[in-house]
C-alpha cells in the first residue's frame, strides 16, 4: 500500500511499534520448558493491553494468534503444547492489527544456548534482513532488493525457500507486491516513496526443499535441517519521513540494527539516489 498522509503513517508506525514491543516482552519468556501455547498467551495479553489484536487469528482459517515454528519448521507453525528444549531455535511470527493497519514481524530466537551452526544461522539471517532494509530506499527496484538477500544466502551456503518471501502490508496483512528472496538486480517493480513492505529472509542450514505437514499449515524442511526467519515491516520514503524520530539523514532510522523490537522502520532514500 501507499501511505497517504501523516496520520496514516503515524498509525502504521504505531502498529509496528506494538509488534516490536511484544517481541521485546516475549523474549525473556523463551526458556527451556515453556510451551509455544504459553508464549502465545503472553502475546494475546500484550495485544489486548495495547488495544490491538492478532492479524493472524482466523486469517484464512489459521489456528492460533501467532506463528511458532521450531527447528526444522520454516514457517506457519501452530502454537500449542510443544515444550521448548535447551538448544532449540524458535521463530515467532507476530502481527499486530491496530486501528486499521497491520504490523508484521518475525524473529528467530535461541532457546538458551544453541549449537554453533544454529547460532551462525540466526546471526546471518538477521544480518541479511538488515542489509536488505538498508538498501530499500525509494528508487530501488524490487529485483535488486531480492538479489541482496539471495546473494547473502548463497555466499554463506544457506538454502532458501523459493515459494516464500515478503509482501506489501497495509490495511491488509498481505498485499502486493510480493517481495521475493531471490531476484535479478535492476529488474522488477521500482519502489517509490510510500510503500509499506515486509522483508523476510528465511535461510536454512540444508537444502531448499520443503513440505507441508498434515496439519495443513506447518512447512518443514525435507532434509530436517533447521531454518531461521527474520521479518520486519518498513516504510520506504524519499521525503524525510524519517524525521519522525529525529534522525533525518540516515538511510534507516529507528534502531534498524537493534536486536528486536523495531518493526516499523522508516527508510529514507539513499542520498545518492535522490
Ligand atoms: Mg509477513
Ligand atoms: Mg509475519
Amino acid at each position: 500500500m501507499t501511505i497517504k498522509n501523516q496520520a496514516e503513517l503515524d498509525t502504521m508506525r504505531e502498529a509496528g511499534r506494538i509488534a516490536a514491543w511484544i517481541h521485546a516482552e516475549i523474549e525473556p519468556a523463551i526458556v527451556p520448558g515453556v510451551t509455544t501455547g504459553e508464549l502465545e498467551r503472553i502475546v494475546v495479553d500484550r495485544l489486548r493491553v495495547a488495544g490491538a489484536s492478532s492479524s493472524f487469528y482466523g486469517y484464512l482459517g489459521l489456528p492460533g494468534h501467532i506463528r511458532a515454528s521450531e527447528k526444522d519448521e520454516v514457517v506457519h507453525g501452530i502454537p500449542g503444547r510443544r515444550i521448548l528444549q535447551l538448544g532449540d531455535i524458535i521463530t515467532l511470527d507476530i502481527s499486530a492489527y491496530y486501528r486499521g493497519f497491520h504490523g508484521d514481524s518475525a524473529w528467530t530466537y535461541p532457546v538458551g544456548i544453541v549449537a554453533d551452526d544454529a547460532a551462525r544461522l540466526l546471526r546471518d539471517t538477521e544480518a541479511a534482513l538488515s542489509v536488505a532494509i538498508a538498501g530499500a530506499g525509494a528508487n530501488t527496484r524490487l529485483g535488486s532488493l531480492s538479489h541482496t538477500i539471495e546473494t547473502f544466502a548463497e555466499q554463506r551456503g544457506y538454502g532458501m525457500v523459493p515459494a516464500y518471501g515478503g509482501h506489501g502490508v497495509g490495511r491488509e496483512m498481505h498485499e502486493e507486491p510480493h517481495v521475493a528472496n531471490r531476484g535479478e538486480p535492476g529488474r522488477g517493480q521500482m519502489l517509490r516513496s510510500g510503500p509499506k513492505i515486509a522483508i523476510e529472509p528465511m535461510f536454512m542450514l540444508g537444502g531448499e526443499e520443503t513440505r507441508q505437514l498434515d496439519d495443513g499449515w506447518t512447512v518443514v524442511t525435507v532434509d530436517g535441517s533447521w531454518a531461521a526467519h527474520f521479518e520486519r515491516t518498513v516504510v520506504v520514503t524519499a521525503d524525510g519521513g524519517g524525521n519522525l524520530d529525529g534522525k533525518a539523514g540516515t538511510n534507516v532510522t529507528m534502531n534498524a540494527y537493534a536486536r528486536a523490537g523495531q518493526h516499523a522502520l522508516l527508510v529514507r532514500a539513499p542520498s545518492r539516489l535522490m
